[in-house]
């Protein structure tokens, strides 16, 4: 149909319909009333404009739209579980990787340790550097890392830093109560990122940022040349001066079909089955002989691998055995490195996978393992 969704006044529907489905998304997911949201076409886009406003609210708007040449140098933070969309935003923004400072993770979570995130800003101001903002993640992607957000965002409120949560495929989870302990402390972010396109099932794409004050975002993205202006049209919501693109299309169509059609409580069914159901798969897989649970299950993902003849060849077949499985074509798996070594990373998320898939997934890793290892 078209619709031009960058102004109210070119779509008025998109714009409150936008606004009255990013409210629901936020009392699904249980954040309080002082978030309100965008709906940008990815997470890494969310991201950008976080870094962006981090950028400009850390150099007291003054570096806005002048560069940032002569200005001291900015420092972010986050752990090395958070997504390579943080990477990019870091240099996309002109901070500079170099500028991005990983703090050591530790426990079950692999969560930024937090007295090594505020030595790390405090060693940074001494020696000159301007600390911006902290990244931290729910669900980061290779094995599900999630930061203690509570004692982030202390931190982050004790230092003045600007907090950006990135719960890109996690966030889904919390429209069930049961799992927002994995996001304690969030309604103290100022931005935080998920995208319902992933594990909520909207059509691509649909990623949500919410944020607590608009007003910076509109402070760092917003533009307006005689053509935007809107007369006589006050205390109205822009949706373009929220993200960088200008252009927008109806993404607030599709999740209010999804809403509508299965209900809050067909979507949380959805995703407690595929919690349940990792669950169950790995807890299967930890009793065959040869198989290892490398990290437990962080909501619906976990990683294993698969023991070979010689320890040294740990690595090559395990990546042979994943060859091996998306070849057969039934499910298809990623790899990742934990602690330098390979593992396979098992996860449920597609909308409409069954307990059945997942028993056939059973089948299909254990019995192309003992093909491997007879063949060998
Ligand atoms: C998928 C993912 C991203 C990137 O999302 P896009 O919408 O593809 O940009 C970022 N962070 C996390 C934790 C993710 O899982």
């Amino acid at each position: 149909m078209a619709a031009q969704c960058m102004l109210w006044q070119t779509s008025p529907a998109a714009t409150e319909l936008e606004t009255r489905v990013i409210d629901w998304l936020r009392q699904a997911l249980g954040l309080p009333d002082g978030f309100s949201g965008v709906i940008q076409d990815s997470a890494s886009s969310a991201t950008l404009s976080a870094v962006l406003v981090m950028r400009e609210r850390a150099l007291e708007w003054t570096g806005n739209r002048t560069g940032l040449s002569g200005q001291p140098r900015l420092r972010v933070y986050s752990s090395d579980q958070v997504h390579t969309s943080v990477d990019r935003a870091i240099w996309v923004s002109g901070i500079g990787e170099e500028n991005l400072v990983r703090v050591p993770t530790g426990g079950r979570w692999r969560s930024m340790v937090p007295e090594a995130l505020e030595a790390a800003i405090e060693v940074d101001r001494a020696a000159g550097f301007l600390p911006a903002g902290v990244i931290a993640c729910v669900g980061g992607t290779s094995v599900g890392g999630t930061d203690d957000i509570a004692a982030v965002a202390a931190i982050a409120a004790r230092q003045g830093l600007y907090l950006h949560v990135d719960a890109a495929w996690a966030g889904s989870a919390m429209i069930c109560p049961e799992f927002r302990h994995f996001w304690s402390g969030v309604e103290a972010a100022d931005s935080v990122v998920f995208n319902p396109h992933k594990w909520l099932g909207a059509q691509f794409d649909c990623s949500i940022h919410f944020i607590r004050d608009p007003g910076s975002l509109i402070r760092t993205l917003a533009i307006k040349p005689e053509y935007l202006k809107t007369q006589g049209a006050d205390g109205i919501v822009n949706y373009s001066e929220w993200t960088v693109p200008l252009g927008r299309r109806f993404r607030a169509l599709k999740l209010w079909f999804l809403l509508r059609a299965h209900g809050l409580e067909g979507l949380r069914e959805m995703i407690r089955n595929h919690v349940r159901w990792s669950e169950r798969i790995a807890s299967r897989l930890a009793e065959v002989p040869g198989f290892e649970i490398v990290t437990e299950p962080m909501l619906s993902l976990f990683t294993f691998r698969h023991q070979a003849c010689e320890e040294q060849q740990m690595d090559e077949h395990n990546l042979a055995l994943i060859g091996a499985i998306n070849d057969d074509g039934r499910v298809y798996l990623t790899q990742t490195r934990v602690d330098g070594r390979m593992a396979i990373r098992f996860q449920v998320g597609q909308f409409e996978t069954a307990e059945a898939d997942v028993d056939m997934a059973f089948d299909v890793i254990t019995g192309i393992a003992a093909r491997l290892t007879a063949g060998s």
